[in-house]
């Protein structure tokens, strides 16, 4: 079952709370989560329907491009019908910020780098500000302003934090201070140190990301690696991942990261495997494949452990809700460390998934106290056996050797 949130220990740093439509961002509201559509946003039925997705993969705020008249009035019908509220990037044209706003978004992503006018900026910062609307500052290192980039000797962390308080002074100008600023860059060590500094100089709400990250799983490892390092030390207000991949895995991403580090509640399954080791009686990987396979569809908000062995599983994996262990031809079924089942090997994930429906029908407690009689001494007997038969040789290396002695001779 979901336990109170462990989160990391640094203290997340203070900042002013905004709201984008009905989800707040920044103070003491929950780290969010955003990714962007890659449909063309005029296609209003193609860009809802990949909204939908996002939504049902945990994310609490979509980004749909804005890039031309077509798209800001695509805009205009896909707002009302969006069950996250929908930010409109924009790029080059500051008529485009006008039109989005016109069409009803909740808010608004300028990049500094390629909107450049003044008198440009003052007068979106203006009409957000009459709105009530929200705007992020985002910039990118892609596409820094060129004197600022000239100045800094490149797209360095002081480059792209003085690109973000340029704008932040011309907004300062029009009396707008409702944003959210982001620092990206692809170089993963430039983006964690402008955060840094970011957040040492405003207390404007953080949105984290490392840009261009790529295809997973190196994207994912960037990322992860960018914005899980900032949140850990308490920076950050809202997260994407920018995977060249389906947007559906930037959410998946996004919300393991959060839950993973304490900062949302798990919502769905938690699955825990060991990664196997000469002690292993079955095939983790091959089990723990069909276990996700069979609870992804169930949607059961369990932790639960897969284990090679019944030497270390059940000790290891005490903390899971669930978990089973093997050991010689049988599979050893804990609850909370508690083994309360011996099943057949091949009835392993049947047992499992049994085991979690009923846990979330009557209770962990019930089902701990529902135990077969000699199930946890079975599993005890084998485990001795096997600890006598494997001693503290954990490969098993001396009948591994003795085998393979056979097999040469
Ligand atoms: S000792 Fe057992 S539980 Fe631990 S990694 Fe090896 S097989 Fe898995």
């Amino acid at each position: 079952m979901n336990e109170p949130l462990r989160t990391t220990r640094s203290i997340r740093r203070v900042t002013r709370q905004l709201m984008v439509g009905k989800v707040p961002v920044g103070g003491d509201s929950p780290v969010t989560i955003q990714s962007m559509t890659t449909t063309k946003t005029s296609d209003v039925e193609g860009t809802l329907a990949q909204i939908y997705a996002l939504a049902a993969a945990g994310v609490d705020i979509v980004r749909c491009t804005c890039n031309d008249e077509a798209a800001a009035e695509g805009l205009a019908h896909i707002v009302p019908r969006s069950p996250v509220p929908i930010v409109a990037d924009i790029h080059f044209q500051y008529r485009l910020a006008l039109a989005a706003m016109e069409a009803g978004v909740h808010a608004l992503r300028l990049n500094p780098g390629n909107i450049r006018k003044a008198e440009h900026i003052k007068l979106v910062a203006s009409e957000a500000k009459d709105r009530g609307l929200p705007i992020r500052i985002g910039v990118n290192a892609g596409s820094l302003d060129p004197d600022i980039a000239e100045r800094f000797g490149g797209s360095t962390p002081e480059a792209l934090v003085a690109s973000a308080m340029r704008e932040l002074e011309l907004f300062g100008e029009v009396g707008f201070e409702d944003c959210k600023i982001s620092v990206k860059s692809s170089n993963v060590a430039v983006m964690i140190d402008a955060y840094r500094l970011l957040s040492e100089t405003v207390d404007h709400p953080l949105h984290l990301g490392v840009t261009e990250a790529g295809p997973p799983p190196a994207g994912l490892v960037k990322s992860t690696a960018g914005i899980g390092t900032l949140l850990a030390e308490g920076i950050g207000d809202t997260i994407r991942y920018s995977l060249t991949a389906d947007p559906v895995e930037e959410a998946r991403a996004g919300r393991t990261l959060l839950e993973a580090l304490g900062l949302r509640e798990r919502r769905g399954l938690d699955l825990i495997a060991c990664p196997s080791c000469g002690r292993a009686e079955v095939d983790v990987i091959k089990i723990a494949k069909e276990a996700m396979a069979a609870f992804e569809s169930r949607n059961i908000p369990l932790q639960v452990a897969v284990m090679g062995c019944v030497v270390n599983g059940p000790g290891e994996a005490r903390e899971a809700d669930l978990g089973i262990a093997a050991g010689k031809g049988r599979g050893h079924l804990f609850v909370k460390g508690h083994v309360v089942r011996v099943v057949p090997e091949d009835e392993m994930v049947a047992a499992l998934i049994e085991a979690a429906e009923r846990i979330m029908e009557e209770g962990i407690e019930a089902v701990i106290a529902s135990a077969e009689v000699g199930a946890a001494e079975e599993a005890e007997a084998v485990r001795v056996e096997l600890l006598g038969s494997q001693g503290d040789d954990a490969n098993n290396s001396a009948s591994r050797v003795e085998r393979i002695r056979q097999i040469v001779e």
